[in-house]
């Protein structure tokens, strides 16, 4: 099952990921992920995506491409993926299916998760991600045990620069005009289906596996 996941940030994209990961033993694949961590290692490439990343606004099309291409040659994306956070605008979707053609390997589906904005902004704001092991809260909605401290491994929780508000504004602007375009994308090629991304993570999950048949 080859899956790409759409949606606003905050919709929830990253965490019903993780939970189809377990599910159907695919990898999950988040370029957001993958950027953070160059940023983080202080690669030649992190260097150059953090300014970008911080203003909300999105890293070169040459250089998440190249990464995603490197990615889905890895083995374990043999038998399927879940691209999550990618592709972003009309151009990776174009250069997506062209890469894919070339594999022989074109995608199963097209999921969108569905959230108003109001909810966005709250869900954003109030994220914390773990330093050591990624998992997500949320202040309003799914705090952690201990304020500030992962439930899982005890990590310190941070808010990812990305997430302060003036720069989600951004990133929900830049969403409208360059990634919500994609629905239409994947509509007129049949693929496309859309759930509601409001409720619990797992009333969610149900609708995510029933779309995905
Ligand atoms: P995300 O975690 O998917 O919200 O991504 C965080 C940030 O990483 C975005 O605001 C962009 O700056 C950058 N980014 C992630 N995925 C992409 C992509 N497919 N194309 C361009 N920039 C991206």
């Amino acid at each position: 099952m080859r899956i790409v996941l759409l949606g606003a940030p905050g919709a929830g994209k990253g965490t019903q990921a993780k939970k189809l990961i377990e599910k159907y033993a695919i990898p999950q694949i988040s370029t957001g992920d993958i950027l953070r961590k160059a940023v983080a290692d202080g690669t030649p490439l992190g260097k150059e995506a953090k300014a970008v990343m911080d203003r909300g606004e999105l890293v070169p099309d040459k250089i998440v491409l190249g990464l995603v291409e490197e990615r889905l040659q890895q083995d374990d994306c043999k038998n399927g993926y879940i691209l999550d956070g990618f592709p972003r605008n009309t151009a990776q979707a174009e250069a997506l299916d062209t890469m894919l053609a070339s594999m022989g390997a074109p995608l199963t589906i097209a999921l969108s998760v569905d959230v108003d904005k109001d909810d966005l902004m709250k869900r954003l704001t109030g994220r914390r991600t773990c330093r050591n092991c990624q998992q997500m809260y949320n202040v309003y909605f799914s705090p952690s045990g201990k304020e500030g401290v992962c439930d899982k491994c005890s990590g310190e929780l941070i808010q990812r620069n990305d997430d302060k508000e003036e720069t989600i504004k951004k990133r929900l602007d830049v969403y409208e005009a360059q990634t919500a375009p994609l629905i239409d994308y994947y509509g007129k090629k049949g693929i496309l289906k859309s759930v509601s991304g409001v409720g619990s993570i797992d009333e969610i999950f149900v609708r995510v596996c029933a779309a995905l048949g």
